[in-house]
């Protein structure tokens, strides 16, 4: 008798993390079934070259339209579908907007979640779920750096949502058994990262100034540190987890730390630029509240996972800096 095929459903499926576990589910040989919202047709770009490819697109990757504030949905495609593995991606993930619409963030990324997980809890065989939870929910942490035991203390509207989503996961794999696992993701970062986020704003930016399509960019707290790691790593440490014999959580971070100064020195080197030259503040950047230095602690996933991350800071920054250079070349 053939084996049942792997089949994973995905929600956030276009995003920066979407679209690279569905290319590394779809390569272990996956049947992948994502969750779109009716308004993201304009974000799914991420995806574009697998659904172009009609060798992959309704053969081994299905996108169906569900809304996470529409329970019924959800739940029609989860039966019908019957994944083995359940990969949560989706929700408004960005900490700043998130003080200007915590009412929808809190919709979505809290209870949005908690749907699911009642969904997947009436299921005669519950997948595996993996919640990619953030280093939000540690807030403005007084134990550096953090790993799976340092206490929840979130000071956004985002952190409060997640660190709500987070605890519901340990409470269903818990309470109920089911193998629920949190992925506690510090920053990731990658040439498909949002435009917004001060990685991807700064690469853009020293591309677009060394090939004379802008002269200068404008920030915010140039003294923030962040622990910035690949996407693409990360997303195989949340494969990882669903692969275990047991169910739990795990921080994915690199354990070092950069600032926004580190990060522009890093991108403007690279294309031969002085990013002093080039940088002025605008207040409008700052936050309200904002975790000065957030740093985490791998061990766990490094050691339970034989988790290893393939590129370092520098390489990264690189490697965005590049794409967003090419980027431009091809479109000029
Ligand atoms: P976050 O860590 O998830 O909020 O990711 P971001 O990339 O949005 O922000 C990372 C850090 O960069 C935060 O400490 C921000 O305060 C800081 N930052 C400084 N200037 C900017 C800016 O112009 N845009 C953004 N998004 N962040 C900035």
């Amino acid at each position: 008798m053939k084996p049942d095929p792997l089949k994973a459903l995905v929600t956030g499926i276009t995003g920066q993390d979407g679209s690279y576990l569905t290319e590394l589910l779809l390569a272990k040989g996956y049947e992948v079934h994502g969750l779109v919202r009716r308004s993201s047709t304009m974000e799914r770009s991420r995806l574009k070259h697998l659904y172009a490819d009609e060798q992959i697109n309704n053969k081994q990757l299905f996108l169906h339209y569900a809304d996470l504030d529409d329970p019924t949905t959800i739940r029609r495609v989860i039966s019908k579908v019957q994944p083995t593995e359940f990969y949560h991606l989706a929700g408004q993930s960005h900490v700043g907007l998130s003080f200007d619409i915590p009412e929808s963030t809190c919709d979505t990324t809290a209870i949005g979640t908690l749907r699911i997980m009642e969904i997947l809890r009436d299921q005669p065989h519950p997948p595996r779920f993996m919640h990619a939870s953030s280093r939000e929910i540690f807030g403005t942490p007084t134990v550096s750096p953090q790993d799976e035991n340092t206490p929840v203390n979130p000071n956004s509207p985002y952190g409060c949502a997640k660190t709500f989503a987070t605890q519901m996961t340990k409470i269903y794999r818990e309470a109920h058994g089911l193998f629920f696992c949190n992925a506690i993701c510090y920053n990731h970062e990658s040439p498909r990262r949002g435009e917004n986020f001060v990685t991807r704003k700064v690469t853009l930016a020293a591309a677009r100034i060394k090939s004379g399509q802008q002269k200068s960019v404008s920030l915010g707290d140039l003294d923030a540190a962040r622990d910035w790691g690949y996407a693409k790593d990360y997303v195989e440490a949340m494969w990882l987890m669903l692969q275990q014999d047991t169910a739990g959580d795990y921080v994915l971070a690199t354990g070092v730390s950069h600032t926004i100064k580190d990060l522009l020195e890093t991108a403007f080197a690279h294309v031969g630029l002085n990013w002093q030259d080039h940088v002025e503040i605008d207040s409008r950047f700052k936050r309200p509240a904002d975790a000065h230095e957030l740093l985490g602690n791998p061990a766990k996933a490094e050691q339970t996972l034989n988790w290893k991350r393939s590129v370092d800071f520098q390489q990264l920054v690189h490697l965005m800096v590049e794409a967003d250079l090419h980027t431009l070349d091809a479109n000029s």
